[in-house]
């Protein structure tokens, strides 16, 4: 199969060139082409020659994804996209004061199994390959004529299982010649996998970390994320210390608040304990309800809960609802979706 030239970076595009004998600032200039002009074929180009453009075309592929659904409130939009082999992903934009985000899917599917989320009621199919991620930005500020300017990895997927295509994908929108979206504008949403923190500790690129806590103790955790029995929480919170020290950022705490399962007072105190001497801030989340039965708690439950934090010294917000009237929950536009082709006679 054909490379797609979305998936080279700035460097592989380069030996690319150099390894047909041709000008090595062709690279350059095609990324430009690419992320700025946004052409839309390698026959759009008239500074290459006849010959390079006739290369371009044999040994690499431009388009991959097809829009299927576009749905559209004030503060976001969601698209539905069918990958080449037939699998959907969703990407969601959040029209925020300070620019755009875009919150793209890592994989079709997720092994994750965490009880309260749709995307893993599928399991993982595959993992994405890095201009999956890139088309999904491309093909989002186009549908949306917008740009995007912030990106954070929370659509379908666990962003560190697929490891080494997510790190391509990074270094692909940093690149200034291109999408020039720094890493330090991208925020990476883990379940919790240690050994990729570390991997990405030790990384010169600074993106910023998402933890999906979603509970202060092991009991409880285990019993909503499975991941929790290969990396208990006391680990985690270690490794979140030091990713923090190291690259000199606050990580986000995310914690998804079920009603009368982790959003008692006793729950939001312990969490207090367990963040002392960490840098950090926690985007408490009520939960969407959605078809696995986990109900949001009320209005007063989760301001007591806010409360706890901001009295014990914790910076915490309530995350902002984006289109809610668009189900933009994890996983839950492609569900929607599925239903809805199953209904009216399976998915082609
Ligand atoms: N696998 C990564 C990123 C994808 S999930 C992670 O776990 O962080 C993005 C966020 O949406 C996670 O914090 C996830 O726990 C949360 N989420 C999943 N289902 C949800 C639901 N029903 N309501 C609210 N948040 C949900």
């Amino acid at each position: 199969m054909k490379n797609n030239v979305y998936s080279l970076t700035l460097p592989k595009l380069e030996d690319f060139f150099v390894a047909r004998s041709e000008n090595k600032a062709k690279a350059k200039i095609l990324y430009s082409l690419l992320y700025k002009d946004k052409i839309a074929s390698f026959s759009e180009i008239d500074i290459f020659g006849l010959r390079t453009i006739k290369m371009l075309e044999e040994e690499l592929s431009l388009d991959e994804l097809v829009l299927l659904e576009k749905r559209e409130s004030k503060d976001a939009a969601k698209l539905l996209f069918r990958l080449f082999d037939g699998n959907s992903i969703e990407t969601v934009l959040m029209r925020h004061d300070y620019g755009n985000g875009l919150c793209v899917s890592t994989q079709a599917g997720c092994n994750m199994g965490c009880v309260f989320c749709e995307s893993g009621i599928n399991k993982k199919i595959r993992n994405l390959e890095a201009h999956e991620m890139v088309l999904q930005i491309l093909y989002a500020e186009k549908a949306l004529n917008t740009s995007v300017s912030h990106i954070t990895l929370m659509g379908i997927g666990e962003p560190l299982d697929n490891y080494d295509n997510v790190m391509k994908f990074i270094d692909i929108i940093g690149c200034q010649r291109g999408l020039d979206i720094a890493a330090r504008h991208v925020t990476i949403s883990t379940c919790g996998l240690i050994p990729q923190i570390e991997m990405l500790k030790n990384r010169e690129t600074h993106s910023n970390l998402a933890l999906s806590l979603h509970a202060p103790n092991d009991e409880i955790r285990g019993a909503l994320m499975p991941i929790n029995k290969v990396y208990g929480v006391k680990k985690l919170m270690e490794a979140v210390k030091s990713y923090s020290l190291v690259k000199n950022k606050k990580t986000t705490i995310e914690y998804i608040l079920l009603s009368g399962i982790n959003d008692s007072d006793e729950c939001a105190k312990e969490l207090c304990g367990l963040l002392n001497g960490i840098k950090c801030y926690v985007n408490l989340i009520p939960c969407n309800e959605t078809s696995l039965g986990f109900k949001r708690p009320e209005k007063e439950r989760i301001d007591n809960f806010y409360r706890i934090l901001l009295d014990n010294g914790k910076r915490a917000t309530i995350r902002r609802e984006f289109g809610s009237g668009l189900k933009a929950a994890c996983g839950q536009l492609r569900g929607g979706f599925i239903d809805k082709l199953k209904y009216s006679g399976g998915e082609q």
